[in-house]
């Protein structure tokens, strides 16, 4: 297959690149780096079956040539980057969807969406099916993110059902391993590089509010596991192993042996407003129809991204 994947510089994105081009496919990755990053694709460099575009995907996207496949990830999923370009977040979600849908269809290609479990917002059923609507306050500084992922959802759906795009939307829970960005705000690389500094582990609030992590490896063989099905509905994929981020905290001590004290911390920004108080999975349609579940323990995946973060900071 020749196949497109927007956000391909990115944390999950360059993990698909390595997962398709190890598989035999060629591979287009396309991202403006504004979140992503050269040095997630730089092994990559070299293989005759990889090409990188840059491309900011809320321009107009071409691509040359037959694509069979089109994954798009473009996004700027961690709340403090969308805190911080609001509107860019809005434009990724909605007009990079747009012409990333508009160029599968034009191609012929198969098109996935990676959507997330924020479009469950603060949700009001726990765990969360696939069936249930959400809890999401638009005008909230989340909303940016919440309600331009919901709003790409219904466009994926309006060109399945009225252009005939065959389509797959998985929403993603918390997924975690190396090529995060250290910098991105998000509570895993916080955590382990504040741990293997020495720093204090900032819990925001009381620590109280849960999340369940997903180790990359796992999520992509999931995204593979359902572009082989023949789904369309929104399958969630996520690991349902809950717990509270304090837990999270202190499990991230004992991973990385730190000696860190752990402090409770209120941030003057509004990146705790509309905070989920809980999320977990239910993987129930993702284990019947995929015979997917999640198979890298915590433990394991946090020494992983652990030994990738030291080796980052020149710590290894
Ligand atoms: N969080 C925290 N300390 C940090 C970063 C995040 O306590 O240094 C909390 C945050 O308030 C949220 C959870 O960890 O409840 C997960 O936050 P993250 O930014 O990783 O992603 P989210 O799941 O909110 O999209």
């Amino acid at each position: 297959m020749r196949i497109l994947i927007t956000g391909g510089a990115g944390f999950i994105g360059s993990h698909l690149c390595d997962r398709y081009l190890a598989e035999g496919h060629e591979v287009i990755a396309m991202d403006n780096l504004s979140t992503g990053s050269e040095a997630n694709i730089a092994h990559l460099a070299g293989n005759e079956r990889f090409h990188f575009i840059k491309h900011d995907v809320t321009h107009y996207i071409y691509v040359d040539g037959s694509v069979d496949l089109v994954l798009h990830l473009a996004s700027l999923p961690s709340p403090v980057d969308y805190l911080n370009y609001p509107i860019q977040t809005l434009k990724v979600g909605a007009l990079g969807t747009h012409n990333a849908l508009g160029l599968a269809m034009a191609k012929g290609a198969k098109f996935f969406l990676a959507s997330t479990s924020e479009v469950y917002g603060d949700p009001l059923e726990h765990p969360q099916r696939e069936s249930y609507w959400g809890n999401v306050n638009p005008i909230g500084p989340r909303g940016v993110y919440d309600e331009s992922k919901r709003f790409a959802e219904a466009l994926v759906m309006a060109y399945h059902r009225y252009h005939g795009v065959d389509t797959r939307i998985v929403r993603i829970f918390n997924t975690y391993g190396p090529r995060m960005r250290a910098d991105d705000g998000r509570v895993v690389p916080n955590f382990i590089n504040q741990a293997l500094r020495g720093e204090p582990l900032t819990v925001y609030e009381k620590g109280q509010q849960t999340r369940s992590f997903c180790y990359v490896d796992d999520l992509v063989d999931g995204f593979v596991r359902l572009l082989a099905s023949t789904c369309n509905a929104p399958v969630n994929l996520g690991n349902p192993r809950e717990l509270t981020i304090l837990e999270f905290a202190h499990k991230v001590k004992e991973i990385t042996g730190s000696d860190s004290e752990i402090i409770f911390v209120q941030p003057q920004d509004e990146r705790t407003k509309d905070d989920p108080q809980v999320r977990c999975p239910d993987i129930t349609r993702a284990r019947e129809l995929l015979g997917w579940s999640a198979q890298v323990a915590l433990e394991e995946g946090l020494q992983r991204t652990a030994a990738y973060f030291s080796c980052q900071a020149g710590l290894a």
